[in-house]
Formats: structure tokens, C-alpha cells, sequence
């Protein structure tokens, strides 16, 4: 069953999963598919096996923020798809992937009469407005090279040690000048953690990342783990 590699569907019972499987299709989705523009209608539910979503704030002046991301912990578009509502963010897959995806509308269907489903939906909801509350307070208060190497641990954890990302992409997600990143990702290797080359950032030690980063990721592992009552070590 390909739909258990996201691990939302993988806390539906086998009842459960059959009865929303005909309605589930697998999909690849590359590097910079946009998955919702900021307030359109969000059409699909996407529940991700790998890779990753970004949620992104866009500004008028034409900055942007990434203010959180979807891995195969989480699921895009479920609230969203239970009462009709628009997107907040322009989402965009940040590293290519495959996901379980089923319209909004047939979502809205199924979650009426399953509500082992629309408890999990509702659930993440909690879990990613958490996660977005403790990424303003991130933003907020710490620094550029303690927010760079947070992110770092939370894409080792999704996607490994090799991460296919331009610095101007990463400059982007964090919101900050590309001259910033430079700086904190040349200091990074020079301690070892990492190793760049074009589009590509290899991270060595994932331990010295993780004592160089802001507390903000471990929170966010913790509350997730409060959300689902769940003591899975890689979620
Ligand atoms: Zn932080």
C-alpha cells in the first residue's frame, strides 16, 4: 500500500485506508511545482511520501518568507478541503517528491464519513499552526546562523545528508539577503558541518548542526509528538 509512506494516512485504520484508496492517485512532483497560489481555492489534498512542500509568505514588495514545511509527516490542503477555504500561502514543492494526492471536493466526501480521517486532518491543523507561531517567534529573535542550521536538521531529517538547493533558494526560504547566507554557509564549512557545491549542500555533521541551532526545531518535534500522542523517533 504506497499511501502508508505518508505517515497521516498511516494512522488511518486498514477499514479506513481501503475506503479512501480508490480515491487516492500517487504523483511525482517536481522542484518548483506550485501547489496553491496565495488566496486561490485550494483544489487537491496532498499527502507527501517524500520530498518536501514549502509554505511560503509573499510580500507586495516582492520579498517572501518561508513560514513553514511539509514533509511525509504532514499533509497540504486538509482543512482547506473540509470547508471550502482558500490558501494562505503560495506553496511550492522545495525538493522534489512523490505524493498521495486526492481532490478537495472527493476529501470533503470521504471525511464526512470517516472520522477517524477528519480527526487527523483536524489534528495536523493544530500541529501546523503551532509550527508556523514557532517560526514568527524564530524570525523574530534569532540569529540568521542558528535559524540556517534549524533548517538544516529538519531537512536532514527529511530528505538526508545531500541537499539539492541553490543558496539563493535558501536565502529566499529564510528571508534574507543572499549575501547572508553566503557568509553563515561559508562559516558552516569552515567548521566542518558542511560541504557546497553548486545547488548541492552536503551536510557532514548533523551533531554539530544540531548544537548550533536555535531550540526551535526540537520544539516543533515535540509538539507534533503531543498532537498525534506519538513516540515515532523520525517524526
Ligand atoms: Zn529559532
Amino acid at each position: 500500500m504506497p499511501h502508508r509512506k505518508n505517515f497521516i494516512l498511516n494512522r488511518l485504520s486498514a477499514d479506513d485506508l481501503n475506503r479512501i484508496s480508490p480515491d487516492l492517485s500517487v504523483v511525482q512532483l517536481a522542484h518548483g511545482e506550485v501547489l496553491a497560489e496565495t488566496h486561490a481555492r485550494v483544489e487537491k489534498v496532498y499527502f507527501p511520501h517524500s520530498g518536501i512542500i514549502a509554505c511560503v509568505v509573499e510580500t507586495i514588495g516582492g520579498g517572501a518568507i518561508e513560514t513553514a514545511m511539509i514533509g511525509n509527516d504532514g499533509v497540504f490542503g486538509g482543512t482547506q478541503a473540509l470547508d471550502g477555504k482558500v490558501s494562505l500561502n503560495h506553496v511550492v514543492m522545495q525538493v522534489a517528491g512523490a505524493a498521495s494526492v486526492i481532490s478537495s471536493d472527493r476529501a470533503r466526501e470521504v471525511a464526512d464519513n470517516l472520522p477517524g480521517l477528519r480527526d487527523l486532518l483536524v489534528n495536523y491543523e493544530q500541529f501546523f499552526l503551532g509550527q508556523v507561531q514557532q517560526t514568527a517567534a524564530c524570525n523574530a529573535l534569532h540569529t540568521v546562523q542558528a535559524r540556517m542550521c534549524k533548517w538544516l536538521l529538519r531537512m536532514h531529517e527529511l530528505v538526508g545528508s545531500d541537499i539539492p538547493l541553490t543558496q539563493e533558494f535558501l536565502a529566499q526560504m529564510l528571508g534574507v539577503r543572499r549575501t547572508s547566507v553566503t557568509g553563515v554557509a561559508s562559516e558552516l564549512q569552515k567548521a566542518g558541518m558542511i560541504s557546497y557545491a553548486r545547488g548541492l549542500i552536503h551536510i557532514i555533521d548533523v551533531d554539530l548542526i544540531r548544537q548550533w541551532a536555535c531550540e526551535c526545531e526540537a520544539d516543533v518535534r515535540a509538539h507534533y509528538r503531543r498532537v498525534f500522542h506519538s513516540n515515532e523517533s523520525n517524526t
